[in-house]
């Protein structure tokens, strides 16, 4: 229908009142938003915390939907519960489709892109490895490293390309019977994806997600700034941040070398292994952090940079279109290697700044203590009062013209010189 002149004043009227409801509508959202958060223990001994803006009365539901989601990827996907669709799928020595659940093969999949782009570098067959190396299940202590022969026989069993994943329906081909998959290196991260994708469901924008370190951030704070974590220290028993990260719809994943190894005959074994050799990572690498859209990607690439240190780890992460850093090591002096698009290290960039002027402080100190000492190295071999404590009046001269102020060396001196000042200023204003 086009307006006539009867309902175009109809019409402003109803848009006026229209956005008056709308303005009302949004001011109650913004009242009754508010900031729930939940923790919690999931994967065993990984804990996990959401942070929402989202109505008070959603907070039960939830809490309830995130624990649910957590210990559906954990009963999935774990190494650690026998009867887990990973678990029996390693159980089993068929070379058939071994059906599994969408979420799992979703990971497979995303798991093989990887392990393609950085030439096996990441790789979830090196379940064998880990376990040989006990960061499975086993932990017991080793007590002598495995023997070359072992090693030789377990790098037989892995290998991505000896394993294949199917969406339709979803399912995996492992095309050697021993072959066995460890999504440890990449579940966290897709477990963080999972429930953004919920709390995008429930309707909510702004939100921060931590599963054991891995974060993925949407939207903002509720007072509007930016949500920002910290990547620490990774140095033995150092609990600090390294460096603060904003991040805006973005997700952040890191791997470490200093929290979970082991150590025989003085030398430390890390938990990332290297598939193509056999052998935990050996390079003064220690940690490496990786910012990318989705969690599952960050928290992989963190994992395969790892193993390829400082120059292919560049390399594959410039290739893969993620942001890293990679921290190494050097008798506990940190080294940092990070693509041009990694954010600056504004902690660093402080203490560096506070460091050259405290440099600056201590140099201006020294040529300080250096004059005094010559000033008074000085006083003493000339047997002498330091001129510059005659207050100007070295600059002074008596009419034989030597310096005034050499008349206080002595104190009977000092008061004559007086005297005579006092007469000559009288003498000049008469
Ligand atoms: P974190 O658990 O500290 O976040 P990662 O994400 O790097 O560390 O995962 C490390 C785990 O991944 C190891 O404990 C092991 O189970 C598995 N893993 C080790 N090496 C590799 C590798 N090269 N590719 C894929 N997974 C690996
Ligand atoms: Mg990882």
């Amino acid at each position: 229908m086009v307006p006539n002149a009867r309902t175009r004043p109809a019409l402003s009227q109803m848009l006026v009142a229209f956005l008056f409801l709308l303005f009302q509508a949004q001011l109650l959202v913004a009242q009754t938003s508010t900031r729930l958060e939940i923790t919690g223990t999931t994967m065993g001994v990984v804990g996990y915390s959401v942070v929402a803006v989202a109505d008070a009365d959603l907070a039960e539901k939830l809490k309830s939907s995130v624990a649910e989601e957590l210990e559906s990827v954990n009963q999935r996907m774990s190494t650690y519960i026998d009867d887990s669709e990973v678990s029996r799928f390693n159980q089993s020595t068929s070379t058939d489709w071994f059906p599994v659940s969408q979420a799992t093969a979703e990971v497979v999949q995303k798991a093989q892109k990887i392990s393609e782009l950085s030439n096996g570098a990441f790789d979830i067959t090196v379940q064998p490895l880990v376990a040989l190396w006990r960061f499975s299940k086993d932990k017991s202590k080793l007590t002598a490293l495995p023997d070359k022969s072992l090693i030789a026989e377990n790098l037989r069993k892995v290998g991505y390309k000896k394993l294949q994943v199917r969406l339709d329906p979803p399912a995996l081909k492992k095309s050697v019977p021993a072959l066995q998959i460890d999504l440890s290196a990449i579940a966290k991260g897709y477990a963080v994806d999972l429930v953004a994708r919920q709390l995008q469901a429930m309707g909510l924008d702004n939100f921060l997600i931590e599963v054991g370190g891995e974060v993925r951030a949407s939207g903002e704070k509720p007072d509007h700034s930016s949500w920002r974590v910290g990547i620490e220290k990774p140095l033995p028993g150092a609990r600090e941040p390294y460096q603060i990260i904003e991040l805006y719809h973005q997700a952040l994943a890191s791997s470490g070398d200093y929290r979970n190894f082991f150590e025989l005959n003085g030398k430390r074994y890390s938990h990332t292994i290297d598939p193509r050799t056999g052998y935990p990572v050996d390079h003064a690498v220690t940690a490496t952090s990786v910012i990318a859209k989705d969690c599952t990607t960050a928290d992989a690439m963190a994992t395969a940079i790892m193993v390829l240190g400082p120059d292919g780890g560049i390399q594959l992460a410039n290739k893969a279109g993620v942001k890293a850093l990679i921290l190494s090591n050097t008798n506990n002096q940190l080294l940092a290697t990070k693509t041009a698009n990694f954010p600056s290290n504004e902690l660093e960039t402080a203490l560096e700044e506070g460091g050259s002027f405290l440099r600056l402080v201590g140099i201006v100190s020294v040529f300080f203590l250096l004059a005094v000492l010559a000033m008074a190295i000085g006083v003493i071999c000339g047997r002498d009062r330091i001129k510059g404590s005659c207050g100007g009046i070295a600059a002074l001269e008596n009419p034989d013209i030597t310096p005034e102020c050499s008349l206080c060396s002595r104190a009977a001196e000092c008061n004559d010189l007086k005297k005579e000042l006092k007469k000559r200023q009288t003498d000049s204003d008469v």
